[in-house]
């Protein structure tokens, strides 16, 4: 067995697969493959933690980890990155294994490889699985006590495994994640993350970082390092007992490909007894990226199936409501009632329609969305109205070019009525027939205008439940 870093030759495993001149760097991983491949194994990072963490003392007697981390198609620069990172920033009596399972990559190299080094186990699925099936795969060969996923381009930071662990050793039922540092996609460059970031999603069922309120950040001055308690994991990170991974269901092994997966078992842990936090003084880098790589075999729609025996079994274990999970764990998020078809932002581009902090009679505009509600956050109702809390956007004057206000909701107000035409894609006044429009956003705020093919006239509701 080589160990690291000094005796596993890079440059024959990288040189390999390099980016041709003319070739698209961004082709093969949809992030910089060349920026990647320039990096040594085991490139220095700052360290991001808070600097209380730096005097903490951890436990000694942790239990130890397997590490499993699933791939298809990882460009070898950033998949052998990840290892030796684990490898260089953990206590080596932590990390018992790490289980690379290759889900079905073109070249079988890419993992074999690195089985030569030290603590590395390469498990190789002989189609394609998508990354649930993978990480249980991974998780069952697993010897250690704790299981600690990760994806197959991430860089750890220094001692991200001690305060993860000790999380879990002190309390099984606790699923932990470190703050998920960001890799630039383009230039490689690792920067810190805000530790002020709660997991959570929108009603699309998409993750989405939640930035804490402003009561939640005073209450952590005292305790910065404190674990953060959060409705959801982004789903590629996490350390978890092993046993409970197993008494809770593991995955749902009907899931393909990618995603969903993290609202899933970020669901079933809280409503099953368990818990999700974010461990601030536990830090791993990550390459975020806009697109994926890979191709969904069968197509992306098809990634689901029933969830029958997953009902039941969530039954078996005596779980909480999915009600009970929105009332105590993530009573942020805005739920849309019944009265709702279309619910969210209200968005034009990158710009959402935005009560700029205004009350009754006054103005509306627009802002670049920032995807935490508050101020952006409207619903178009049964009875037509396009209502921010109790306050309904009103016109007040039917001409075109006249400014739109914020009033009082009142019922059968025919200049609070709305509706959606032309595939919901604009908002009409009903009893003017003019659009909202947001050409005089900049110069005293949106106005009614005779409706146009114009894009100030596009807005988009992030949750339509009108087809
Ligand atoms: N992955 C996999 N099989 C698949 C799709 C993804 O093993 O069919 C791996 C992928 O290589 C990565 C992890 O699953 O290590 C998560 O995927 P990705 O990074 O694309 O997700 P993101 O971080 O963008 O949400
Ligand atoms: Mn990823």
């Amino acid at each position: 067995n080589l160990t690291l870093p000094y005796d596993f030759d890079q440059d024959l495993y990288v040189g390999a697969t390099v980016v041709r001149p003319g070739q698209d760097p961004y082709a093969r991983n949809k992030f910089n493959q060349v920026e990647s491949d320039k990096l040594r194994m085991d490139r220095a990072v700052p360290d991001t933690r808070h600097d209380h963490c730096r005097h903490k003392q951890w436990k000694s007697d942790l239990p130890s980890s397997s590490v499993v981390i699933t791939f298809h198609n990882e460009a070898r620069s950033a998949l052998l990155r990840t290892v030796v990172s684990v490898l260089k920033k953990s206590p080596p009596h932590l990390v018992k294994e790490i289980i690379l399972v290759d889900d079905y990559s073109d070249n079988s190299e890419d993992g074999a490889l690195l089985g030569k080094i030290e603590k590395v186990r390469v498990l190789r699925n002989d189609r394609r699985e998508g990354l649930m099936r993978s990480r249980v795969r991974g998780a069952d060969a697993a010897t250690a006590p704790v299981l600690t996923f990760l994806d197959s381009h991430c860089e750890c930071n220094d001692h991200w495994l001690e305060p993860l662990l000790e999380r879990v050793a002190e309390d099984k039922t606790r699923v932990v994640s470190p703050i998920i540092d960001v890799i630039n996609m383009d230039n490689f460059q690792y920067v810190g993350a805000s530790a002020d970031l709660k997991g959570g999603f929108d009603w699309n069922l998409v993750f989405k970082w939640d930035y804490m309120t402003l009561e939640q950040r005073r209450a952590r001055q005292g305790n910065p390092i404190a674990p953060i308690k959060t409705p959801m994991i982004a789903g590629g990170l996490f350390v978890m007992d092993k046993e409970y991974f197993e008494q809770l269901g593991k995955y749902d092994m009907m899931m393909d490909v990618w995603g969903g997966e993290n609202l899933e078992i970020s669901f079933r842990v809280w409503q099953c007894g368990g818990s999700l936090e974010i461990i601030p003084c536990s830090r791993v880098g990550h390459v975020f990226r806009k697109q994926h790589p890979y191709t969904f075999p069968g197509g992306s729609g098809t990634v689901f199936a029933s969830i029958q025996s997953r009902l039941e079994m969530k039954k078996r274990l005596g779980c909480k409501s999915f009600k009970w999970y929105l009332e105590n764990v993530y009573p942020e998020l805005r739920v849309p009632d019944h009265q709702d078809i279309a619910f969210g932002a209200l968005q034009q581009g990158g710009n959402c329609l935005d009560t700029l902090g205004h009350f009754a009679d006054g103005v509306v505009g627009v802002y670049e969305c920032h995807n935490a509600g508050g101020n952006q956050e409207w619903a178009l109702t049964k009875d037509k109205s396009v209502k921010h809390m109790d306050l309904c956007l009103t016109v007040v004057d039917r001409t075109a070019g006249s400014l739109i206000r914020l009033q009082g909701c009142r019922e059968n107000d025919s200049r609070q009525k709305w509706e959606q035409i032309e595939s919901n894609s604009k908002l009409r006044h009903v009893g003017s027939n003019l659009c909202l429009d947001s050409r005089s956003a900049r110069m005293g705020g949106l106005t009614v205008e005779v409706c146009s093919p114009s894009l100030n006239q596009q807005w988009k509701f992030t949750l339509n439940l009108q087809s």
